[in-house]
């Protein structure tokens, strides 16, 4: 007879937690995976899947104008709200079944239901009790949304996807990677939209001219961006339509008000206080170098540790606890040249250091940059630029830093991201041959 019902209890099947599971179970473990609302977690259900099927969407606008210019003489056909919401949720579905599927079929025991764990070896569901050897947290964040009066009127990211009907005003606050995608999707699908953001300048933490382009981008496309600006108070009106009133007295007037103000870990009534685990201020899971919390059988991965919020970053750490306990294998997750994307309207692509950061880390460096109108623009009329640029350590001639601002920044970014991963120089870069005519050519182009 085993010592405990299973070897490992997975808390959360989204990203980390489906993707730890399976491996282990795949490798023979006997594998638990508690999941209290749906299969797949963030990423699936409210986050990177929905969120690129609306950037899709929005994206439609700009394609049926830049048409004209090649000869397509069409009438901007009109946008149904209903029948993208529903269509996606028909998607996350199938998907949530796929989840099903790949977790049962690798041989983990599914329960449905919130898990609160009781001690060091013992989980609770509903009235059930299970035994583990060990315990892996991986239940995700959450939406942080600050107290102010009129809070109630608000939705997070949680509720955005699946509004009853599409707000013709929007108004979006937040300069993070939510906020400016969901600006993005808003304006592109009809609404007038208004971003309002904290400090001078949105997106903090990417490279300062990569921020001012996208910000110079998005008031093209005619998102209406107040920096420096914040929400004192909403007040609902009779017709239901939101009164906000900003810190300087100006008042806007939207059917929506989205908070993407940042998301904090997931660890309410998870019964941490029962095991001898470390949090941070805001909650997040203090885990070493292996994931292991300071209670030795309870481990922890993906957005509760808060590290990096990123599902590849979850996935990756899912896979190095599993490989490590039972692999054995001594794999540290490398968080070094974590390449993102963010889905606002034209796409940032990022890979490395800002030119900030390698000025700080390496003193001087070389910086190569592109700002162009791309080949298709030339005939759909449309003024959207793109931007691409290097930073390189001179005294390595190593590439440090890739960033751009354009169509499918994502898509070319991953490549360039290998290409650092291996070292390279920008020699490397210079005697690689481009693909002609494509936006990524100029990455091998760039003197
Ligand atoms: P989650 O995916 O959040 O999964 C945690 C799971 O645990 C959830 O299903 C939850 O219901 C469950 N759970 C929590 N507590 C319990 C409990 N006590 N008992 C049982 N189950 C529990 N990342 C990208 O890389 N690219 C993107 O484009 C992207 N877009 C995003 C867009 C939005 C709007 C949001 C909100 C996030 C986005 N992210 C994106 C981030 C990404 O979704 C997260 O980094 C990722 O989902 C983290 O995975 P996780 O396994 O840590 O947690
Ligand atoms: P972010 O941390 O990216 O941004 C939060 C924003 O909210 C910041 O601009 C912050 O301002 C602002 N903010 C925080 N608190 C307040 C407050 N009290 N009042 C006003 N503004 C405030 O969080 P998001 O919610 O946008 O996204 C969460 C994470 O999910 C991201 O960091 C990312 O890791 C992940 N994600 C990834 C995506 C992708 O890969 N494409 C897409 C969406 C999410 P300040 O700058 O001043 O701190």
């Amino acid at each position: 007879m085993a010592e405990y019902d299973f070897d490992l209890f997975v808390i959360g099947a989204g990203s980390g937690g489906v993707r730890a599971g399976r491996m282990a179970a795949a490798m023979g473990v006997r594998v638990a995976v508690a999941e209290d609302r749906y299969l797949g977690g963030t990423c699936v259900n409210v986050g990177c899947v929905p969120k690129k099927l609306y950037a899709y969407a929005a994206h439609y606008a700009d394609d049926f104008a830049d048409a004209r210019g090649f000869g397509w003489q069409s009438e901007r056909p009109a946008f149904d709200w209903a029948t993208l919401r529903d269509n996606k949720s028909r998607e996350i579905e199938r998907l949530n079944g796929i989840y099903r599927n790949l977790l049962v079929n690798a041989g983990c025991t599914l329960i449905d239901g919130r898990a609160r764990i009781v001690d060091a070896h013992t989980v609770a569901v509903g009235e059930r009790r299970y035994s583990a050897e060990r315990i892996l947290v991986a239940t995700g964040g959450w939406p942080f949304v600050p107290d102010f009066p009129g809070r109630e009127h608000v939705i997070s990211s949680n509720e955005v996807f699946d509004l009853e009907r599409f707000p013709q005003r929007v108004l979006v606050v937040g300069g993070g990677y939510i906020a400016v995608e969901f600006a993005g999707i808003f304006a592109g699908l009809g609404a007038t939209t208004h971003q309002v953001y904290r400090r001078d300048l949105f997106l903090r933490g990417f490279d300062l001219e990569v921020r001012e382009f996208v910000a110079a981008e998005m008031r093209k496309k005619g998102v209406d961006l107040r920096f420096n600006a914040d929400v004192e108070r909403i007040e609902k009106q009779a017709d239901g339509s939101l009164d906000v009133y900003l810190q300087d007295g100006q008042v806007l007037q939207a059917d929506c008000v989205l908070y993407a103000t940042g998301r904090v870990p997931n660890v309410e009534r998870l019964g941490l206080e029962n095991v001898g685990v470390r949090q941070r201020d805001n909650g997040a899971l203090i885990v070493n170098d292996q994931l292991q919390t300071d209670e030795p059988s309870v481990y922890a991965i993906g957005d509760v540790i808060d590290r990096v919020q990123l599902t590849p970053v979850a996935l990756a750490e899912g896979m190095a606890l599993v490989r490590n306990l039972y692999g054995n294998a001594s794999q540290k997750v490398d968080y070094e040249l974590i390449p993102t994307a963010v889905f606002c309207q034209p796409n940032i692509g990022t890979v490395g250091l800002t030119e900030e950061q390698a000025r700080e880390r390496y003193g001087e460096v070389d910086v190569y940059s592109s700002d162009f109108r791309a080949l298709k623009h030339t005939l759909s009329g449309s003024d959207e630029r793109t931007l691409m640029k290097m930073i390189v350590d001179p005294a390595t001639d190593r590439v440090v830093g890739v960033h751009m601002v354009g169509a499918e920044a994502g898509e070319i970014i991953q490549g360039i991201a290998v290409a650092m991963k291996a070292g390279a120089t920008k020699a490397v870069f210079d005697a690689t041959i481009g693909i002609h005519p494509t936006a990524a050519e100029e990455f091998v182009t760039l003197r």
